[in-house]
């Protein structure tokens, strides 16, 4: 077993609304979209909000995907899900949604009616996973994943839900692409763990709240820890009650093009994604 070093820290950038609906600081930063996170593209962290009552539902209205995957961890409150390929869905506390956009769709992610009827917390993070080229346009796909459903591997100082990938024995319910691993954790005081991943993977904890030590730095978050791509084991320790991420996964060695809501391998590919939004061939939410 060789720990992993750490290779930097990304600080939370300040949040942005993402329509009406999501306060959230994008956390990878300027590593966003690039190889050294590869196959991670985007994490959006919205701590908890509370909205006050409201005439209609807030959020994010119709807009496109084409060439990766939304995964989207709810952690207060309830999002409704509508798509072009004729998906939907409700995620409520500690269920996933984990979206397919292949070779594209349009979707909106709302607010549930009680959220807006009635006011309440918002908290939750949405993952971008890159697809390999050759899945670049499998057909869309929604897995909606109950929390029912998460394994859990339950210590006195430590709660991991596994929602995708092998782990310590088990299976994570989310079909992937790519070997990846998706854990939403939770630390308590004095919690020291040392989770493993296949060497030459990319390595991300992501402190959503909290302060954790990862390979001995300590990690206040908002912030994300990337870790070397060598070795293979993740010294944590929690001072005191922490939530994260532990994402890691098998690089895509592939060029990435990224605009907007899309994410392809090539320049020529996006304007064909956007020609190909346009014309009304990723479908059309009524
Ligand atoms: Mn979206």
């Amino acid at each position: 077993m060789t720990a992993r070093s750490l290779r930097a820290v990304l600080p939370a950038p300040r949040p942005h609304w993402v329509g009406d609906g999501f306060l959230v600081s994008p956390l990878f930063g300027d590593l966003a979209f690039s190889e050294a996170i590869s196959p991670f593209l985007m994490l959006d962290w919205a701590p908890e909000h509370h909205f006050p009552p409201a005439p209609a539902a807030r959020g994010v209205g119709p807009h496109p995907h084409r060439g990766f995957e939304t995964v989207t961890i709810v952690h207060a409150g309830e999002v409704v899900h509508r798509d072009s390929a004729g998906h939907g869905g409700r995620i409520g506390p500690g269920d996933v949604q984990w979206m397919t956009a292949g070779g594209g769709l349009e979707h909106e992610e709302m607010h549930a009616d009680a959220l807006h009827r009635d006011g309440g917390p918002v908290s939750m993070a949405q993952l971008w996973v890159n697809l390999p080229s050759r899945s670049k346009r499998v057909p869309p796909r929604y897995q909606p994943i109950l929390a029912t459903e998460i394994p859990v591997i339950d210590a006195p100082d430590h709660r991991l839900r596994l929602v995708a990938g092998d782990f310590a024995d088990r299976r994570g319910p989310a079909a992937t692409h790519t070997p990846l691993t998706v854990i939403d954790g939770h630390l308590a005081a004095g919690a020291a763990l040392a989770p493993t991943f296949p060497d030459g993977w990319t390595v991300l904890i992501a402190v959503l709240d909290g302060e954790v030590s990862v390979a001995g730095r300590s990690v206040t978050g908002p912030a994300v820890a990337v870790l070397d791509r060598r070795g293979d084991t993740v010294p944590l320790a929690a001072h005191g009650d922490a939530h994260v991420l532990l994402l890691a996964g098998e690089p895509i060695d592939e060029p990435i093009a990224h605009m907007g809501p899309f994410v392809m391998n090539t320049r020529e590919e996006l304007i064909e994604a956007v020609a190909d939004w346009r014309a009304g061939r990723m479908g059309r939410l009524d």
